[in-house]
């Protein structure tokens, strides 16, 4: 098989990695995700299901392998069963996974999985009800444990959490966290905060933990075997001794793993951002509704954007660089 060499970037790295976000709404507002006031997209700003279609097939077309669909909450889309079931059967594409809150799973594990989603991440930062009401502001811990039930239970081929820790909020819940994961046979990610959006809940520099901190209080219960493993993802793996989970770090702040980065973002308003910590993007919208349905077009322009990704972010908990939020970016 020739490999797709389209995407690849100035400093030799193949991008094969879309995340996708499909709205910038949320039916939760994390603290370190979004401030408490949030304005939201017009929705007529919003890439249609078609144009979401198009632009996912063009960058399959141009060697992606892997989409991640996001957002915000990408099950609080309507049409998000639609766009499952036509972007898990694009050619070429070996795998289509999702990032959600797991509020709206209980209704629809079954019916994604049946959609034709094969992996799912979901996140949840506490085991304790008050503190997850008051990590989210809004949520209700019980319904997302009911979500990752149903989730495990219709099957998808790996469920993993994703839990950002904030050291004061939540880093006395890292072994808790990890012991239910491993007691239920999923894989767990621990995330630091990155410093996107300007928030007023609390200051990040106070709360920054690093993945070592974490590794180290992990060790006191944990085996934790060293493994080359990826998802394709920033995550780097342990192996958990005498059991099937994985336990993973995204270190963005103190491991920067910007020299095999693989992955571009598409914003729910069509923005192609090429990093997540600088503001280099391209407007694939205005592309799309300048020339619809010409796929040689925006593949010429997707061609000519990843000539501009930059090398690496430069990330400073102290100050907020980049505005855009997390529920923006795609996570
Ligand atoms: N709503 C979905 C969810 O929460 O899983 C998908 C979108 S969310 C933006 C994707 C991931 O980004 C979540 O795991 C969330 O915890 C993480 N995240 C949000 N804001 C972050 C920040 N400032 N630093 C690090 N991770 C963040
Ligand atoms: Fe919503 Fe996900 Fe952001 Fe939380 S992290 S506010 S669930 S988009």
């Amino acid at each position: 098989m020739t490999v797709n060499t389209a995407l690849v970037d100035p400093f030799g790295r193949k991008v094969d990695y879309l995340r996708l976000s499909v709205t910038d709404r949320c039916n939760l507002r994390c603290v370190y995700c979004m401030a408490e006031d949030m304005t939201f997209l017009p929705r007529q700003q919003l890439l249609t299901l078609e144009e979401l279609c198009d632009t996912a097939a063009a960058f399959v077309e141009l060697g992606v392998r892997k989409i991640r669909l996001t957002g915000g909450e990408p099950l609080i889309r309507r049409d998000i069963l639609s766009l499952v079931e036509t972007l898990s059967s694009l050619p070429g594409l070996d795998e289509l996974t999702m990032t959600s809150n797991g509020v709206m799973l209980p209704k629809m594990a079954q019916a994604l999985k049946d959609a034709g989603l094969a992996r799912l991440n979901i996140s949840i930062d506490s085991l304790r009800a008050e503190r997850f009401k008051s990590l989210t502001r809004v949520g209700d811990l019980a319904q997302v444990l009911v979500g990752i039930r149903a989730a495990v239970a219709a099957g998808f081929t790996k469920v993993k959490l994703n839990a950002v820790i904030l050291a004061g909020f939540n880093d006395d819940e890292v072994l808790d966290l990890a012991h239910f994961a491993v007691d239920n046979g999923l894989d767990i990610s621990f995330i630091e905060e990155m410093p996107l959006g300007e928030i007023s809940s609390h200051s990040r520099s106070n709360t920054q933990i690093s993945s070592e901190q974490l590794r180290q209080q992990l060790a006191s219960e944990f085996s934790l075997l060293d493994t080359a493993e990826t998802t394709g993802g920033p995550s780097r793996y342990f192996r958990v001794a005498h059991s099937p989970s994985k336990i993973g770090f995204i270190s963005p702040m103190s491991n920067n793993f910007c020299s095999s980065c693989n992955r571009v973002r598409l914003t729910a308003q069509g923005r192609l951002l090429l990093c997540l910590g600088n503001e280099h993007s391209v407007d694939l919208r205005a592309i799309l509704r300048r020339h619809p349905g010409d796929v040689a077009c925006l593949k010429q322009h997707i061609i000519a954007a990843i000539t501009k990704k930059p090398e690496r972010h430069y990330f400073d908990p102290e100050r907020t660089e980049i505005v855009r939020f997390m529920n923006m970016t795609g996570g």
